[in-house]
């Protein structure tokens, strides 16, 4: 096995362990990068103090479309502490069978997190779009200005060509270790660039030899991301820091962007 250091979990819902501080020393032990993105903007304040003096670890604001049937009215919280992260997640569009009846609320949501990012520019933002492949990407294309800001999309479960229109869009991709147990997911994740490709786990929502994956079980993913596409591990993870470095670069506002 590769080892952990320099790899990259770009969704992991660290605060969703039982020992929320544990699992962020755990991950910056073990030098993964990781974005501890969130659920509801409430969770952002403590998320924030954990990550703030690490070196590997940085929290994103979120609310997840899974909760907006309950929480759309924390939406103005979340307005408020957007300029202290550039991190933006887990936000999106979920129109799977329990959620399916506050989709138009979850898009009129998603649309004002997009108009947000655009008018604070320098954003990026990790998004869930389960059986919404084309709803989100229609509400990218309509309001995130996307010359300073990035999505990634969080296990992609869309068709091969809305995964190429999302590529067209500029959009990444951050792929798990359980798409690709699924040969469907697989087929799709080899359609994608390289370039296009980060790594994440979504833990504790995935598992791992029967328990809640953690960011340091990245580098399993990365073995078999890396066999998948004929590449050695230690190639495939030197391009997945390139990736996170770019995307960083694409959307940093001192560039001059
Ligand atoms: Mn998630």
């Amino acid at each position: 096995m590769i080892s952990t250091n320099g790899l990259i979990d770009f969704h992991c819902h660290l605060d969703l362990y039982p020992d929320h501080a544990a699992a962020v020393r755990q991950a910056e032990a073990a030098g993964v990068f990781t974005l501890a993105v969130t659920t509801t903007p409430k969770a952002w304040a403590r998320n924030h103090e954990l990550t703030r003096d690490t070196r590997h670890v940085r929290a994103a604001l979120g609310l997840h479309p899974q909760l907006v049937s309950s929480r759309a009215d924390e939406i103005a919280l979340w307005e408020t502490l957007l300029p202290q992260t550039r991190y933006v997640g887990e936000v999106g569009l979920d129109a799977g069978p329990r959620f399916y009846k506050s989709l138009d609320l979850q898009k009129d949501i998603f649309a004002r997190v997009l108009r947000a990012c655009t008018k604070a520019g320098g954003k990026i933002i990790t998004v869930h779009s389960v059986r919404a492949a084309k709803a989100v990407l229609d509400h990218v294309e309509e309001h995130l200005q996307q010359r300073t800001n990035r999505v990634v999309l969080h296990w992609f479960t869309g068709s091969k060509s809305e995964a190429a229109r999302a590529l067209d869009m500029g959009c990444y991709f951050s792929i798990n270790g359980t798409m690709l147990h699924s040969e469907k997911a697989s087929a799709l994740v080899r359609t994608l660039p390289v370039e296009r490709m980060l790594t994440e786990t979504d833990g504790p929502f995935t598992e791992i030899a029967g328990r809640p994956s953690r960011p340091v079980d990245v580098a399993g993913t990365v073995q078999s991301l890396a066999e998948l596409l004929g590449l050695p591990p230690t190639t495939l993870a030197s391009a997945m820091r390139d990736n996170l470095r770019r995307v960083r670069h694409e959307t940093d506002l001192r560039e001059g962007n």
